[in-house]
């Protein structure tokens, strides 16, 4: 039976972190310790959150995020907060840090191991609501991790995998496209194709859910017609609104599942060595990924033809050359002799099952080989 959850809050407006104190007293948290990333205490934005709060109310920063979120970092990020007697949590980030703190959360207040509420360990029923409350801040526009109910880590055995729950949710998500304003041309084109991934897998997943269809459809429109002004100038803060609206739709729909692209991305996110950016992965994967599915969703394919005005795949292609993102993931510096196993990851991943043609690690080899 198909599930339609619309649940989060969400403050959506420039300058909306002003708003800090009053969203955290609203979810009751009174002893917060904000989770984040080096590059963001260095942007000046921590300093920026900490003069809206009441004074000493912050009750410890973890600023430890890697650029994909570990176990290790799990572990370390729920030993300060215990440390700190902390009730709460702040995300401030991209979608490393969001995810990551969702998982601070749950693992704060749940015993361990982490892996035993996995989606590939079945532990989505044992996730309870009382999972720590999380208020979640993007800097980037594209996640849409700050209302999705999934997570993503690297495991220390190698694996990349989910967690999904509808109390891995932030219970306040503030977007303020002021935040994003000044992002780097090639963060905002990377991030910006992760939300249009979002909203073109998550339009094709053949899961029931229209109003997540025609989000998905609202945050296309806006993402094409914005990533370009958005990576162009950094200044442009009426592209940031949109992007940021982009990514925040995408986030919405997507609880509907994703695909094949995400399915990929996520293994190749989980080597240590190359580092790879997640928006950078999707954005070389749909080319292929949408010829790998056109016949299998033919009366989506045509909306999306429409909607995009050209032939999809064709589109991302060129798209991807304008915004200067890599062609394939050769240019990205993936060894091909991978592969094998990351197209049997692929197959086992939880976006597989979402994916609107059966897709085998047989098929995702010859993805890979596609997309190389
Ligand atoms: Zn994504």
């Amino acid at each position: 039976m198909p599930i339609i959850n619309y649940l989060s809050t969400i403050e959506f407006e420039f300058g909306a972190i002003s708003g800090i104190g009053s969203a955290l007293s609203d979810v009751g948290i009174a002893r917060p310790m904000l989770v984040t990333d080096r590059g963001i205490v260095a942007a000046g934005l921590v300093d920026q959150i900490c003069r809206k709060l009441p004074k000493k109310s912050l009750a410890a920063v973890f600023d430890q995020t890697p650029s994909n979120p570990t176990e290790e970092s799990v572990t370390a990020g729920v030993a300060l907060y215990k440390a700190h007697t902390c009730d709460g949590i702040i995300a401030l980030g991209g979608g490393s840090s969001l995810d990551l703190a969702k998982i601070i959360a749950l693992m704060a207040t749940h015993p361990g191991p982490l892996a035993s509420y996995s989606v590939p360990e079945n532990g989505s029923a044992h996730i309870t609501d009382k999972a720590a409350p999380v208020v979640a801040i993007p800097t980037t526009a594209g996640t849409g991790s700050e209302v999705g109910r999934a997570a993503l880590i690297a495991m220390i055995d190698g694996r990349k995998i989910g967690f999904i729950s509808t109390h891995l949710i932030p219970k306040r998500a503030i977007c303020d496209p002021d935040l994003t304003v000044g992002l780097p041309p090639y963060l905002a084109a990377a991030t910006g194709m992760d939300a249009l991934a979002h909203c073109i897998e998550t339009f094709l997943s053949p899961a029931i859910n229209p109003p997540a269809d025609a989000i998905a459809l609202d945050g296309l429109a806006r993402a094409l017609l914005f990533i370009e002004k958005a990576t162009a100038d950094g200044n442009d803060r009426e592209a940031r609104w949109q992007m940021m609206m982009a990514s925040l739709e995408g986030g919405l729909a997507f609880q509907k599942g994703l695909g094949a692209v995400h399915a990929l991305s996520h293994p190749l996110g989980g080597l240590r060595a190359p580092i790879l950016h997640h928006g950078t992965l999707n954005a070389v994967f749909l080319p292929a990924v949408l010829r790998f599915n056109a016949e299998s969703a033919a009366q989506k394919f045509e909306t999306l033809r429409a909607a995009m005005d050209g032939d999809p795949a064709q589109i991302i292609t060129e798209l991807n050359q304008r915004l200067g993102l890599p062609a394939s993931l050769g240019d990205m510096d993936v060894p091909d002799a991978i592969f094998p196993e990351i197209a049997e990851a692929a197959a086992k991943d939880h976006c597989t099952a979402t994916n609107p043609r059966p897709a085998t690690a047989a098929d995702y080899r010859v993805l890979l080989e596609e997309s190389f």
